[in-house]
């Protein structure tokens, strides 16, 4: 496996540490990768400030082509990329792969991207422009649940739009991470790009740094807070991607065996461990016993397996809190009288968890009211519409969430009274680069992909000209 050394002002060195990275399917050391210390850290942060003068002087197409370089280059390494993904993360190699594909996809369509500027005012006397100029040193922190792609999610349009970056993984997902920057390496300048590994602990030094201008992060909403308070003293600017607690809202007149195998992908996919994964589903009751069935047919027939195995559908959870946290949840849906089918522990080494339907949750019990993360769905009876709206709207998240008919416009009318950032009918967490992604209430702040994900990278600038008088 490449070396993973950090990347600092275009070198690749050991770390004043060395952390070890466990395969959540054998809970066994599979590599040891370098761990900076502060002083790392302050120079990695030094470094992309020193890089911001050139970097954000270089043309645009320049800034384009490295992107698209560092693309190729994810593509080029595909396969080294998405074992390491499995190995670290859990995922199966074939979600691996995707991930690896949507991290080189995403960085094309940043690459073809450029903020963009507007004339408001253009008359005999004066012209206004609003341009957009980068930032500075951006700060990305990430999430253990899919770390190359937020990873790339944050990289392409920080250079895009002109600003150097600091990345930094999370503690139990930094390999694919720091391989990346092995491969941007001779890609851009020094400084422009340096990734360090932390054993989470320098997330408060990078996010309170006066020489960071943003920081773009994707993590829990607990998080997101520290890094609002730790971001105040100079007024950093924030993405924060948070949690969520998606509703998915199936109405009485779907088609049971086509729409179950549905959401039970939005449900399960990455072993539950999505940002905008259906976490709550909430049945008419009329169907409720059919869906249950299905849902519960389809959890029972997934292989549970290591992801480097070929036909795994759920690998393990990813570290050993995540595994906890979650066996916890489903006790506790068992000790509040909800019927929990599946939801073990594998006999075995590794995080397994067979994947869990609960049936006849209650609102406001801790499986349906909490953020899951993990192979358990709730399932919730409804027989009024306006309750269930109520019901889908009380929680403090609003990341994503989605409506199921047979009929669009009644689907839609309920998509619209939902409060969140995303919602889907009729699907679940279909994304893509063009399309803004924005939490709604504690899921987040700003905005990820798109037009407007870019210029979350850039100061809004305005130049206003006095022109002079017209000659007599
Ligand atoms: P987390 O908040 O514990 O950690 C995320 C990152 O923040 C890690 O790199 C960690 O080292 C770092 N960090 C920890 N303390 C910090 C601090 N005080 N300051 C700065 N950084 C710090 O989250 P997690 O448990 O790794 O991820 C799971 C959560 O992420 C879930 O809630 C999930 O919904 C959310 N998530 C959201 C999105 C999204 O786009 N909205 C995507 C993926 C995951």
């Amino acid at each position: 496996m490449t070396d993973c050394k950090l990347l600092i002002n275009g070198a690749l060195v050991d770390g004043d540490a060395a952390l070890d990275v466990v395969n959540p399917a054998s809970e066994e050391v599979f590599t040891t990768v370098a761990q900076a210390s502060e002083s790392q850290a302050a120079q990695a942060i030094a470094a992309a400030k020193a890089a911001f003068p050139a970097w954000s002087r270089t043309p645009i197409e320049e800034r384009q082509a490295a992107v698209n370089a560092i693309a190729d280059a994810v593509r080029d390494n595909a396969d080294e990329l998405a074992r390491t993904l499995t190995a670290e993360q859990g995922k199966p190699l074939v979600e691996a792969r995707g991930e690896v594909a949507w991290s080189e996809g995403y960085l094309r369509h940043y690459a073809s991207m450029a903020p963009e500027s507007r004339v408001v005012q253009d008359d005999e006397t004066t012209r206004v422009e609003v341009r957009r100029t980068p930032l500075g040193v951006v700060v990305g922190i990430v999430a253990w649940n899919f770390p190359l792609l937020l990873a790339c999610w944050k990289l392409g349009p920080a250079l895009v739009a002109g600003n150097t970056i600091v990345i930094k993984p999370a503690p139990t997902t930094p390999a694919a991470t720091l391989m990346l920057g092995a491969l941007i390496k001779d890609i851009v300048p020094a400084g422009v790009v340096n990734i360090i590994a932390d054993d989470n602990d320098l997330g408060p030094y990078l996010t309170g740094h006066p020489d960071v201008a943003k920081v773009s992060f994707t993590g829990s909403a607990e998080t997101g807070r520290k890094i609002m308070k730790s971001g105040a003293d100079t007024l950093k600017r924030l993405t924060l991607e948070l949690g969520g607690n998606d509703v998915a809202i199936v109405l009485d007149d779907v088609n049971v065996a086509e729409t179950a195998p549905k959401i039970f992908d939005a449900a399960f996919l990455n072993c539950g461990q999505v940002c905008m994964a259906a976490k709550r589903v909430y049945v008419h009751d009329t169907i409720y016993e059919d869906m249950a069935g299905e849902l519960t047919r389809l959890a029972d027939e997934a292989v549970v397996d290591d992801g480097a195995n070929q036909g795994t559908r759920i690998g393990p959870l990813q570290n050993r809190a995540q595994y906890e946290k979650v066996s916890d949840l489903i006790q506790s849906a068992r000790d509040e009288g909800a019927t929990v089918s599946g939801g073990d522990r594998l006999d075995r080494p590794g995080y397994f968890i067979k994947p869990a339907i609960v049936r006849d949750a209650a609102q406001g019990s801790r499986i349906v009211d909490e953020e899951q993360f993990g192979p358990v769905l709730p399932l919730i009876r409804f027989e009024n519409e306006e309750d269930v709206i109520l019901q889908a709207n009380a929680s403090p998240y609003g990341l994503g969430g989605s409506v199921w008919s047979g009929d669009q416009s009644r689907a839609e009318a309920i998509a619209e009274r939902i409060d969140a950032g995303t919602v889907w009918v009729n699907q679940h967490i279909t994304i893509g680069p063009h399309i803004p992604m924005a939490g709604a209430k504690q899921s987040g702040i700003g905005i990820e992909q798109s037009k407007e994900g870019l210029e979350e990278f850039t100061q809004m600038k305005v130049i206003n000209i006095a022109k002079p008088p017209a000659a007599a």
